[in-house]
């Protein structure tokens, strides 16, 4: 987008607006990182051996800067993000990268691409750092050299008439993770297999699969790239981190903040059979924030939890955490970061 070009804040998606710039940082395998350096927004260039092209070796995260009603730009618990993508990095056999070098990444960015930072409830600036493993390599190893990149794009509310229902379907066919493997960290291997079960699904009129464990069959994991709840006679539920399961921020905050206000939280195994008794469902994560379930099918099976109206304890949840996101309300766990938007953009 040009210099001086008008954004229109309300035709923002969720999808890619290039902005100004990006922040990259390399390193070889077992010394430190080098300083990263902004850049202007733009290609990379990449030796088709590079271990990220061709077994996968790469992580990312996703983050949101937001304008609150008091005109602050915030990030929304980024020291979480920081771990989560060291914890990825070591699993993948990557060089992680330190928390502060991470947090000071993800601002610089923020402040030098402000312009793209929408009014207070008009969207969000999305965060992207990614972490490759970009040197190359012929044996299925670690590859030599790493980057780690952070950008960012504009996008727009995720529901823009207010909270709506998603329709969803139960995969019995494909699962996203198995015991042992990649499914608690987001390694960027695990979301190409996801997009045929979720393409199939839209195209039979649902919004998203459900994928249950892999082991019996018959324990709800996660929707899509986002985490899951249920509510019976006003008890919490949700699936428990195994391993398998992404472990969201959005799924802790959750947690805590339902604690705060009395509820009582379980973390189990939720059967897809309990979860089609329960009164509400809805799932969540940093894009969606809260989705509320209209509906599960199961094969032949449908439950249907409400008809029209978001179900209370959604919506209970819903305003608690865009309230304490947004500055509307207080941040009781202080989970809001502020940035400082005059930083000097350190370009090389
Ligand atoms: C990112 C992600 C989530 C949500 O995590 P948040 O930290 O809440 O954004 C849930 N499931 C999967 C598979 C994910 O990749």
């Amino acid at each position: 987008m040009a210099e001086g070009e008008e954004i229109d804040w309300d035709s923002l998606t969720f999808s890619l607006t290039q902005t100004d710039y990006m922040y990259v940082a390399n390193c070889e395998l077992g010394e430190p990182w080098r300083p990263g350096q902004m850049l202007p927004y733009g290609n990379l260039e990449i030796d088709p051996a590079a271990g990220v092209l061709n077994y996968g070796q790469g992580i990312f995260e996703g983050m949101k800067a937001h304008r609150t009603v008091q005109n602050n730009v915030v990030l929304f618990r980024p020291d979480e993000n920081a771990r989560r993508f060291q914890k990825g990095a070591a699993r993948l056999g990557m060089p992680p990268v330190p928390e502060s070098m991470f947090i000071d990444a993800v601002e610089q960015v923020v402040a030098a691409n402000s312009r793209f930072i929408p009014p207070s409830g008009r969207g969000a600036l999305y965060v992207r750092p990614v972490l490759w493993g970009t040197g190359p390599i012929m044996g299925v190893a670690p590859a030599p050299s790493y980057t780690f990149c952070v950008f960012v794009t504009p996008v727009g509310p995720y529901f823009k008439g207010g909270l709506t229902s998603i329709e969803l379907l139960i995969s019995d066919e494909h699962h996203r993770a198995a015991p042992g493997g990649s499914g608690g960290v987001k390694a960027i291997g695990n979301y190409a297999p996801g997009m045929m079960p979720s393409k199939n699904a839209k195209k039979q009129g649902y919004a998203e699969v459900i994928y249950l464990d892999a082991v019996e069959h018959n324990n709800i994991e996660e929707v899509g790239a986002a985490n899951f709840f249920c509510v019976k006679d006003n008890h919490i539920y949700t699936p428990e981190l195994t391993g398998t399961i992404l472990p969201g921020i959005t799924r802790d905050s959750i947690i805590q903040l339902a604690r705060h206000r009395g509820y009582e939280v379980t973390e189990t195994k939720v059967s897809a059979e309990f979860a089609m008794q329960a009164d509400e469902a809805f799932c969540c994560g940093t894009a969606a924030v809260i989705s509320p379930i209209g509906s599960i099918t199961h094969g032949d099976q449908k439950k249907v939890y409400m008809d029209g109206d978001v179900a209370p304890v959604t919506r209970e949840l819903y305003n608690a955490l865009t309230g304490v996101q947004t500055e509307l309300a207080q941040d009781p766990f202080s989970w809001l970061h502020k940035v400082e938007l005059n930083l000097p953009i350190n370009m090389v």
